[in-house]
C-alpha cells in the first residue's frame, strides 16, 4: 500500500488543479491546530469552521492573518462568539440573523461579510432561502439600513446524490439565482462577487458552474473523526 498524502501535499495538488478565479477554503472543522498550521505552512489562509465555539477557539490560539470563514448553520445568540474573528459567514438564511450580525459586528467596530444561503438541493433538511425569500430580505427597508454586514454573494449545497446531472443542475440553479440578484439589487456594487459552491465530491461540477470558492475538507485532511473530544 502507498502511504497516504500529507495535508501539505494534498493541498499542492489541490490547488494546482484550482482555477485563477476560485479560492479554496480548507474546512478544517473537527482538526487540531497541528493540522491546520500545516495547511498554514504551505500558505493557505482561509480556513472554515462550522462550530462557533471551535472557531473561537481555533481563532484564539492560530495566527491572526488566517480568514476563519463560518460555514455551518449559525443562531443567533451565538453570533458574539465569533464576531470578532469571522472574515466571512457563509450561511446567512434570514433578515432576523443578519441584523444579529449587525448589530454584533458594530459592536465591535467592524463590517462583516457574509453570502445568502439558498436552497438549492431537493432534500428537507439543508437550510437556506428560496430566491424569492434572498429577494425579499434584499428588499426589505431594515436591510437597507444594516450598516456592518455586506453581502457579498451566495452560498449552496447540492444534494448528497451520485446523479450528477442533478447536482449540476442545482449548482446552474444558484448560478443563475446570484446573477439575477445581482442586477437587481448589487449592479453598482462590485464587492457582490462571491458565489461559494462546491465540496469535496462535487467541486468539480461547482466550478464548471462558476463557483468561486470552494469549501473543501476531507480532500485535504482527511476523514473526520467527531467521535474525538473537543480539544
Ligand atoms: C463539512 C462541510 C464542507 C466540507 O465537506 P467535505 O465533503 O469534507 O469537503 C463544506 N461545506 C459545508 C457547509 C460543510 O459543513
Amino acid at each position: 500500500m502507498q502511504a497516504p498524502m500529507s495535508i501539505a501535499q494534498q493541498l499542492a495538488q489541490f490547488n494546482a488543479s484550482l482555477p485563477a478565479q476560485v479560492r479554496l477554503v480548507a474546512v478544517s472543522k473537527t482538526h487540531p491546530n497541528e493540522a491546520i498550521l500545516e495547511a498554514y505552512a504551505t500558505g493557505q489562509r482561509i480556513f472554515g469552521e462550522n462550530k462557533v465555539q471551535e472557531l473561537e477557539r481555533k481563532a484564539k490560539e492560530l495566527p491572526a492573518d488566517i480568514q476563519w470563514h463560518f460555514i455551518g448553520h449559525l443562531q443567533t445568540n451565538k453570533v458574539k462568539y465569533i464576531a470578532p474573528y469571522v472574515s466571512l459567514i457563509h450561511g446567512i438564511d434570514s433578515l432576523k440573523l443578519l441584523k444579529t450580525v449587525n448589530k454584533e459586528a458594530q459592536k465591535n467596530e467592524r463590517t462583516i461579510d457574509c453570502l445568502l444561503q439558498l436552497h438549492i438541493a431537493t432534500e428537507e433538511t439543508k437550510f437556506g432561502l428560496s430566491h424569492a425569500e434572498a429577494e425579499a430580505l434584499l428588499a426589505h427597508p431594515e436591510f437597507a439600513q444594516l450598516q456592518h454586514v455586506r453581502i457579498v454573494g451566495l452560498m449552496g449545497m447540492a444534494s448528497f446524490t451520485p446523479d450528477a446531472a442533478q447536482v449540476r443542475s442545482e449548482f446552474a440553479s444558484l448560478r443563475q439565482s446570484f446573477e439575477r440578484l445581482r442586477q437587481q439589487f448589487f449592479a453598482q456594487q462590485s464587492s457582490f462577487c462571491e458565489l461559494s459552491m462546491g465540496m469535496s465530491d462535487d467541486y468539480r461540477t461547482a466550478i464548471e458552474q462558476g463557483s468561486t470558492l470552494v469549501r473543501i475538507g476531507t480532500a485535504i485532511f482527511g476523514s473526520r473523526h467527531y467521535t474525538s473530544p473537543e480539544n
